[in-house]
């Protein structure tokens, strides 16, 4: 295990995670397009974020998205259902060095 930290734009948020990603996620579905988000994914117990966020739920009720109060930026997602295990942390919060030569896996989103 190697934790890494990030933080948004301003500071208030700080995201850590537990796991060395090896690729990151690019999605075409409505909102990860205008967002431009690359997303690691990880259990939820890998996940740890503490500051002040604004939730935005999506349409079908799935997710709620997560910003920072202040500078806007987009950390992470939640599923709404307890029992799905996975959450997507927005890597773009992370230093470059982290994720910018890893491979990106194309997710398309938009068809489901
Ligand atoms: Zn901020």
């Amino acid at each position: 295990m190697s934790e890494h930290n990030g933080t948004c734009h301003c500071g208030a948020v700080t995201i850590t995670i537990d796991d060395t990603p090896t690729e990151v996620a690019e999605c075409n579905c409505s909102i990860c397009r205008r967002l431009g988000t690359l997303w690691h994914y990880g259990p939820r117990a890998s996940v740890r974020v503490t500051g002040e966020l604004a939730g935005y739920v999506q349409g079908d009720c799935m997710l709620t998205t997560w910003r920072c109060t202040n500078c806007g930026c987009v950390t992470h997602w939640t599923a709404i259902d307890d029992t799905y295990d996975r959450t997507g942390v927005n890597i773009r919060m992370f230093d470059p060095s982290l994720w910018q030569d890893l491979p990106r896996r194309f997710v398309d989103g938009a068809s489901y």
